[in-house]
């Protein structure tokens, strides 16, 4: 395999929508675009924010703090 056949193979797979693209072509490694980078960010986001309440709120619940 001659060195122009190796840097061919040498590919990156974008985590978000999968498109395989070169390394160099890209400004948002390891993302394809930077519109790729961003909704990857954004699942990260959301995913911590659906994350359940601290334990010990539910508790809170059968409390008679009302009645005072
Ligand atoms: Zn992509």
């Amino acid at each position: 395999m001659d060195w122009e056949a190796r840097r061919a193979t040498r590919r990156s797979t974008c985590p978000t929508c999968g498109v395989i693209f070169a390394p160099g072509s890209s400004e948002a490694m390891p993302f394809c675009s930077p519109r790729c980078r961003s909704i990857d960010l954004g699942r990260w986001l959301n995913e911590e924010i659906s994350l359940p309440v601290e334990p010990g709120d539910e508790e809170a619940w059968d409390l008679d703090d009302f009645d005072c």
